[in-house]
Protein backbone atom coordinates (compact mmCIF):
# COMPACT_ATOMS: atom_id res chain seq x y z
CA UNK A 1 0.00 0.00 0.00
CA UNK A 2 1.60 3.27 -0.88
CA UNK A 3 -0.91 5.93 -0.90
CA UNK A 4 -3.40 8.04 0.83
CA UNK A 5 -5.24 8.53 -1.78
CA UNK A 6 -6.23 5.56 -3.08
CA UNK A 7 -5.05 2.38 -1.18
CA UNK A 8 -4.64 1.37 -2.01
CA UNK A 9 3.08 -26.01 -11.70
CA UNK A 10 2.34 -27.13 -12.36
CA UNK A 11 1.15 -30.66 -11.75
CA UNK A 12 -0.23 -32.54 -14.47
CA UNK A 13 -4.01 -33.60 -14.17
CA UNK A 14 -4.81 -37.08 -16.09
CA UNK A 15 -7.99 -36.33 -17.31
CA UNK A 16 -9.60 -39.60 -18.58
CA UNK A 17 -11.57 -39.63 -21.35
CA UNK A 18 -12.83 -42.56 -23.16
CA UNK A 19 -10.19 -44.70 -25.12
CA UNK A 20 -8.02 -41.91 -24.11
CA UNK A 21 -5.66 -40.39 -22.00
CA UNK A 22 -4.58 -36.39 -21.99
CA UNK A 23 -2.52 -34.93 -19.62
CA UNK A 24 -2.84 -30.64 -18.69
CA UNK A 25 -1.06 -28.66 -16.74
CA UNK A 26 -2.82 -27.21 -14.05
CA UNK A 27 -1.59 -24.92 -11.29
CA UNK A 28 -1.29 -25.99 -7.52
CA UNK A 29 -3.65 -23.53 -5.32
CA UNK A 30 -2.48 -20.29 -4.17
CA UNK A 31 -3.68 -17.70 -1.28
CA UNK A 32 -2.53 -14.03 -2.04
CA UNK A 33 -2.69 -12.45 1.48
CA UNK A 34 -2.22 -9.33 0.29
CA UNK A 35 -4.30 -7.65 -2.19
CA UNK A 36 -6.36 -4.36 -2.48
CA UNK A 37 -9.34 -3.09 -4.16
CA UNK A 38 -8.96 -0.17 -6.07
CA UNK A 39 -11.35 1.86 -8.47
CA UNK A 40 -9.10 4.82 -9.86
CA UNK A 41 -5.94 4.92 -11.71
CA UNK A 42 -3.49 6.93 -9.57
CA UNK A 43 -0.46 6.19 -11.05
CA UNK A 44 0.85 5.71 -14.63
CA UNK A 45 3.95 4.04 -13.28
CA UNK A 46 4.65 1.10 -10.71
CA UNK A 47 6.46 2.63 -7.69
CA UNK A 48 10.56 0.81 -8.53
CA UNK A 49 13.62 1.54 -5.59
CA UNK A 50 16.34 2.86 -5.43
CA UNK A 51 15.44 6.03 -7.46
CA UNK A 52 16.42 7.15 -9.81
CA UNK A 53 14.39 3.81 -11.63
CA UNK A 54 11.87 3.62 -14.25
CA UNK A 55 8.67 1.53 -13.18
CA UNK A 56 7.03 0.38 -15.41
CA UNK A 57 3.18 1.06 -16.47
CA UNK A 58 1.00 -1.03 -15.33
CA UNK A 59 -1.34 -3.52 -18.15
CA UNK A 60 -4.77 -1.37 -17.28
CA UNK A 61 -5.35 2.12 -17.84
CA UNK A 62 -9.44 1.87 -17.38
CA UNK A 63 -10.31 1.46 -13.86
CA UNK A 64 -13.53 -0.40 -14.72
CA UNK A 65 -10.77 -3.13 -15.90
CA UNK A 66 -8.99 -3.13 -12.36
CA UNK A 67 -11.46 -5.74 -10.70
CA UNK A 68 -11.43 -7.79 -14.38
CA UNK A 69 -7.88 -7.75 -14.86
CA UNK A 70 -7.22 -8.99 -11.05
CA UNK A 71 -9.78 -11.52 -11.19
CA UNK A 72 -8.43 -13.12 -14.55
CA UNK A 73 -4.99 -12.92 -13.39
CA UNK A 74 -6.18 -14.98 -9.89
CA UNK A 75 -7.69 -17.84 -12.39
CA UNK A 76 -5.03 -18.16 -14.54
CA UNK A 77 -2.69 -18.44 -11.44
CA UNK A 78 -4.87 -20.49 -9.57
CA UNK A 79 -5.63 -17.74 -6.62
CA UNK A 80 -8.29 -19.61 -4.68
CA UNK A 81 -8.44 -17.08 -2.11
CA UNK A 82 -7.41 -13.41 -1.83
CA UNK A 83 -7.53 -11.61 1.47
CA UNK A 84 -8.44 -8.11 -0.19
CA UNK A 85 -8.45 -4.42 1.44
CA UNK A 86 -9.62 -1.21 0.89
CA UNK A 87 -11.66 2.06 2.32
CA UNK A 88 -15.34 0.16 3.23
CA UNK A 89 -17.33 1.10 -0.01
CA UNK A 90 -14.64 -0.17 -2.06
CA UNK A 91 -13.58 -3.28 -0.93
CA UNK A 92 -17.43 -4.40 -0.25
CA UNK A 93 -18.64 -3.34 -4.09
CA UNK A 94 -15.03 -5.82 -4.87
CA UNK A 95 -16.14 -8.59 -2.67
CA UNK A 96 -19.82 -8.71 -3.61
CA UNK A 97 -20.39 -11.40 -5.67
CA UNK A 98 -17.22 -12.87 -5.25
CA UNK A 99 -17.22 -14.22 -1.49
CA UNK A 100 -15.67 -17.81 -2.35
CA UNK A 101 -12.55 -15.81 -3.76
CA UNK A 102 -12.18 -12.88 -1.20
CA UNK A 103 -11.35 -12.70 2.53
CA UNK A 104 -12.70 -8.96 3.00
CA UNK A 105 -9.95 -6.53 4.66
CA UNK A 106 -10.68 -2.91 6.19
CA UNK A 107 -7.95 -0.34 5.20
CA UNK A 108 -7.69 1.97 8.18
CA UNK A 109 -5.18 5.36 7.78
CA UNK A 110 -6.58 6.36 11.17
CA UNK A 111 -7.96 4.95 13.90
CA UNK A 112 -10.75 8.29 14.58
CA UNK A 113 -11.48 7.35 10.37
CA UNK A 114 -14.05 5.10 11.45
CA UNK A 115 -15.96 4.55 15.01
CA UNK A 116 -15.96 2.34 17.53
CA UNK A 117 -19.37 0.93 17.12
CA UNK A 118 -19.20 0.42 13.15
CA UNK A 119 -15.98 -1.62 13.43
CA UNK A 120 -17.36 -4.18 15.67
CA UNK A 121 -20.57 -4.31 13.31
CA UNK A 122 -18.51 -5.38 10.47
CA UNK A 123 -16.17 -7.86 12.45
CA UNK A 124 -18.86 -9.37 14.68
CA UNK A 125 -21.12 -10.33 11.40
CA UNK A 126 -18.26 -11.48 9.42
CA UNK A 127 -18.97 -9.10 6.68
CA UNK A 128 -15.58 -7.94 7.45
CA UNK A 129 -13.03 -10.63 8.37
CA UNK A 130 -9.49 -9.04 8.34
CA UNK A 131 -8.52 -6.01 10.31
CA UNK A 132 -6.25 -4.17 8.07
CA UNK A 133 -4.24 -3.55 6.16
CA UNK A 134 -3.75 -0.72 9.03
CA UNK A 135 -1.65 1.74 7.06
CA UNK A 136 -1.34 4.08 10.23
CA UNK A 137 2.56 4.02 9.46
CA UNK A 138 1.70 6.42 6.72
CA UNK A 139 0.07 9.14 9.30
CA UNK A 140 2.77 8.90 11.72
CA UNK A 141 0.61 6.52 13.95
CA UNK A 142 3.05 4.01 15.51
CA UNK A 143 1.18 0.63 16.00
CA UNK A 144 1.47 1.04 19.26
CA UNK A 145 -0.12 4.59 20.35
CA UNK A 146 -3.02 4.35 22.78
CA UNK A 147 -5.62 5.67 20.09
CA UNK A 148 -5.06 1.78 18.52
CA UNK A 149 -6.05 -0.32 21.35
CA UNK A 150 -9.45 -0.08 20.85
CA UNK A 151 -9.21 -1.77 17.71
CA UNK A 152 -6.44 -4.52 18.46
CA UNK A 153 -8.43 -5.31 21.60
CA UNK A 154 -11.36 -6.05 19.14
CA UNK A 155 -10.03 -8.39 16.80
CA UNK A 156 -8.04 -10.46 20.35
CA UNK A 157 -11.78 -10.41 21.51
CA UNK A 158 -13.33 -11.83 18.50
CA UNK A 159 -10.04 -13.50 16.82
CA UNK A 160 -10.23 -11.48 13.61
CA UNK A 161 -6.57 -11.43 11.84
CA UNK A 162 -4.93 -8.31 11.94
CA UNK A 163 -2.92 -7.23 8.59
CA UNK A 164 -0.29 -4.27 9.48
CA UNK A 165 2.16 -2.28 7.51
CA UNK A 166 4.87 -2.23 9.83
CA UNK A 167 8.14 -1.80 7.76
CA UNK A 168 10.53 0.48 5.95
CA UNK A 169 9.63 0.95 2.29
CA UNK A 170 6.66 3.72 2.14
CA UNK A 171 6.76 5.54 -1.04
CA UNK A 172 6.02 8.99 -0.01
CA UNK A 173 9.52 11.20 1.04
CA UNK A 174 7.72 11.89 3.84
CA UNK A 175 6.79 8.23 5.10
CA UNK A 176 7.78 7.90 8.70
CA UNK A 177 10.58 5.15 8.20
CA UNK A 178 11.46 4.99 11.88
CA UNK A 179 7.96 3.91 12.50
CA UNK A 180 8.92 0.66 10.80
CA UNK A 181 10.51 -0.96 13.67
CA UNK A 182 8.71 -4.36 14.30
CA UNK A 183 9.66 -4.76 17.69
CA UNK A 184 6.65 -1.81 18.63
CA UNK A 185 4.27 -4.95 17.47
CA UNK A 186 6.32 -6.51 20.87
CA UNK A 187 4.25 -4.32 22.97
CA UNK A 188 1.08 -5.16 21.67
CA UNK A 189 1.28 -9.17 21.83
CA UNK A 190 2.62 -8.22 24.87
CA UNK A 191 -1.06 -7.28 25.75
CA UNK A 192 -2.80 -9.05 23.74
CA UNK A 193 -1.18 -12.73 23.63
CA UNK A 194 -1.95 -15.16 20.60
CA UNK A 195 -3.42 -11.86 18.56
CA UNK A 196 -3.40 -12.96 14.83
CA UNK A 197 -1.55 -10.26 13.12
CA UNK A 198 0.56 -10.44 9.81
CA UNK A 199 3.42 -7.88 8.90
CA UNK A 200 3.29 -6.98 5.19
CA UNK A 201 7.00 -7.54 3.35
CA UNK A 202 8.16 -8.84 6.70
CA UNK A 203 8.60 -5.31 8.29
CA UNK A 204 11.74 -5.26 5.34
CA UNK A 205 14.80 -4.23 5.90
CA UNK A 206 14.05 -4.93 9.82
CA UNK A 207 15.58 -8.29 9.37
CA UNK A 208 16.68 -8.89 12.48
CA UNK A 209 14.07 -7.66 14.61
CA UNK A 210 10.87 -9.33 12.91
CA UNK A 211 13.49 -12.69 13.87
CA UNK A 212 13.50 -11.86 17.33
CA UNK A 213 9.75 -10.90 17.31
CA UNK A 214 8.72 -13.85 15.62
CA UNK A 215 10.46 -16.14 17.57
CA UNK A 216 9.10 -14.86 20.87
CA UNK A 217 5.97 -15.16 19.35
CA UNK A 218 4.42 -17.75 17.42
CA UNK A 219 1.00 -16.22 16.24
CA UNK A 220 2.62 -13.41 14.20
CA UNK A 221 3.41 -14.29 10.66
CA UNK A 222 4.37 -12.14 7.85
CA UNK A 223 3.59 -11.52 4.25
CA UNK A 224 6.35 -11.26 1.12
CA UNK A 225 4.26 -9.32 -1.03
CA UNK A 226 6.06 -5.20 -2.67
CA UNK A 227 9.42 -5.77 -2.55
CA UNK A 228 9.26 -8.72 -4.77
CA UNK A 229 8.38 -5.99 -7.75
CA UNK A 230 9.36 -2.73 -6.15
CA UNK A 231 12.90 -3.74 -4.91
CA UNK A 232 16.08 -5.15 -7.07
CA UNK A 233 15.23 -8.64 -7.27
CA UNK A 234 18.27 -9.71 -5.62
CA UNK A 235 17.17 -7.73 -2.64
CA UNK A 236 14.11 -8.84 -2.62
CA UNK A 237 14.77 -12.79 -2.76
CA UNK A 238 18.03 -12.16 -0.37
CA UNK A 239 14.95 -11.23 2.05
CA UNK A 240 12.93 -13.97 1.32
CA UNK A 241 16.27 -16.26 1.67
CA UNK A 242 17.48 -14.93 5.16
CA UNK A 243 13.72 -15.48 6.33
CA UNK A 244 14.11 -19.05 5.10
CA UNK A 245 17.47 -19.74 6.76
CA UNK A 246 16.19 -18.38 10.23
CA UNK A 247 13.85 -20.96 10.04
CA UNK A 248 10.65 -19.07 10.21
CA UNK A 249 9.68 -20.64 6.45
CA UNK A 250 6.42 -22.08 7.86
CA UNK A 251 5.17 -18.27 8.35
CA UNK A 252 5.93 -16.60 5.56
CA UNK A 253 3.09 -15.97 3.07
CA UNK A 254 2.87 -15.20 -0.60
CA UNK A 255 1.13 -11.87 -1.42
CA UNK A 256 0.99 -9.49 -4.21
CA UNK A 257 -0.09 -5.99 -2.95
CA UNK A 258 -1.63 -5.37 -6.26
CA UNK A 259 -3.03 -1.86 -5.91
CA UNK A 260 -3.55 -0.88 -9.56
CA UNK A 261 -1.00 -3.30 -11.48
CA UNK A 262 -2.75 -7.13 -11.54
CA UNK A 263 0.25 -8.39 -13.13
CA UNK A 264 1.68 -8.13 -10.14
CA UNK A 265 -0.02 -11.53 -8.78
CA UNK A 266 1.48 -13.68 -11.21
CA UNK A 267 4.64 -12.03 -11.44
CA UNK A 268 5.24 -12.71 -7.59
CA UNK A 269 3.49 -15.89 -7.88
CA UNK A 270 6.63 -17.09 -10.63
CA UNK A 271 9.31 -15.15 -8.32
CA UNK A 272 8.47 -17.15 -5.64
CA UNK A 273 8.33 -20.68 -7.89
CA UNK A 274 11.34 -19.56 -9.77
CA UNK A 275 13.81 -19.48 -6.20
CA UNK A 276 16.32 -21.72 -6.53
CA UNK A 277 17.18 -22.22 -2.75
CA UNK A 278 13.40 -23.02 -1.67
CA UNK A 279 12.46 -26.43 -1.83
CA UNK A 280 9.14 -27.62 -3.30
CA UNK A 281 7.66 -28.15 0.20
CA UNK A 282 8.78 -24.32 1.09
CA UNK A 283 6.73 -23.20 -1.84
CA UNK A 284 3.72 -24.70 -1.09
CA UNK A 285 3.93 -23.09 2.57
CA UNK A 286 4.74 -19.65 0.90
CA UNK A 287 2.38 -20.48 -1.62
CA UNK A 288 -0.41 -21.81 0.13
CA UNK A 289 -0.27 -23.64 3.35
CA UNK A 290 0.93 -21.22 5.74
CA UNK A 291 -2.15 -18.87 5.00
CA UNK A 292 -4.61 -21.68 5.12
CA UNK A 293 -2.72 -22.70 8.33
CA UNK A 294 -3.10 -18.47 9.72
CA UNK A 295 -6.45 -18.02 8.36
CA UNK A 296 -7.56 -21.45 9.46
CA UNK A 297 -9.51 -22.90 7.08
CA UNK A 298 -11.42 -25.71 7.28
CA UNK A 299 -10.02 -29.16 6.10
CA UNK A 300 -13.13 -29.24 3.60
CA UNK A 301 -12.39 -26.05 2.72
CA UNK A 302 -8.61 -26.76 1.78
CA UNK A 303 -10.22 -29.88 -0.27
CA UNK A 304 -12.15 -27.35 -2.18
CA UNK A 305 -9.35 -25.45 -2.92
CA UNK A 306 -7.63 -28.58 -4.09
CA UNK A 307 -10.28 -30.42 -6.35
CA UNK A 308 -10.02 -28.53 -9.43
ZN1 LIG B 1 -0.63 -2.99 0.82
Amino acid sequence: MKQRTSLLFSISVLLLLPGTIQAQDKRQPVIDMHLHSQTSIWADQRFCFPQPCEGLPSMVNDPDELRPAALAAMEKYNVVLAVVSGERDEVLSWTDGAEDKFMTGIAIWRPDEISYTELKGLLESGRVQVLGELALQYEAIPIDDPSVDPMLALAHELDIPVHVHVAGLGGSPDFPIHLGNPLRIAKVLGKYPGLRIYIENASWPFLEEVTSLMYQYPSVYVDISTILHLTPRTVALRYLKSLIDNGLGKRVMYGSDQMIWPEVIGENIEMIEAADFLTEEQKRDILYNNAARFLRLSNEQIAVHHRN
